[in-house]
């Protein structure tokens, strides 16, 4: 009896899962440089704390405070970005440089204006469209 109850309250459970999306980062680079301009940092708050990382991690002294959004949260932008908006360093350009913008995301990521990727949401239909074409 006891294993009824449980599996009608699961079964009730059930219908408040939401169902899990996923997002895609889809198209191709068109080499703007807005994302060696403008990035952020999801856990530096504080011009102190941001000395600090570059104090243990020297691969970040390239970057540099560029300034703050209208939330206050930092804009970083990077000294080896070309005025065309390139690599001046590409061969020993950061693991975080040669990842971005990554190819699946679990949430709706904001992409710079005009970039050459955009993100696209995909629910477990989608997912078995892919699998299942016709
Ligand atoms: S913002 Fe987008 S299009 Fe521009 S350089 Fe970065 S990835 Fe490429
Ligand atoms: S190292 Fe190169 S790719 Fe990375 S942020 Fe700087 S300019 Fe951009």
């Amino acid at each position: 009896m006891f294993d009824f109850i449980s599996t009608v309250i699961n079964e009730f459970l059930s219908c408040f899962v939401p169902e899990k999306v996923y997002y895609d980062v889809v198209g191709e680079c068109k080499k703007c440089g807005k994302c060696c301009n403008y990035m952020y940092s999801v856990d530096t708050y504080t011009e102190k704390e941001f000395k600090i990382m570059q104090f243990l991690f020297p691969k970040y002294r390239r970057f540099y405070i560029k300034g703050r959004d209208e939330f206050g949260n930092f804009v970083f932008a990077c000294k080896l970005v070309t005025e065309d908006g390139l690599c001046s360093d590409y061969e020993h350009r950061l693991r975080m440089c040669k990842i971005y913008p990554m190819k699946r995301l679990p949430y709706k990521a904001k992409l710079h204006d005009g970039c050459g990727y955009k993100v696209v949401g995909k629910n477990f239909k989608d997912y078995l469209k892919t699998k299942n074409p016709d």
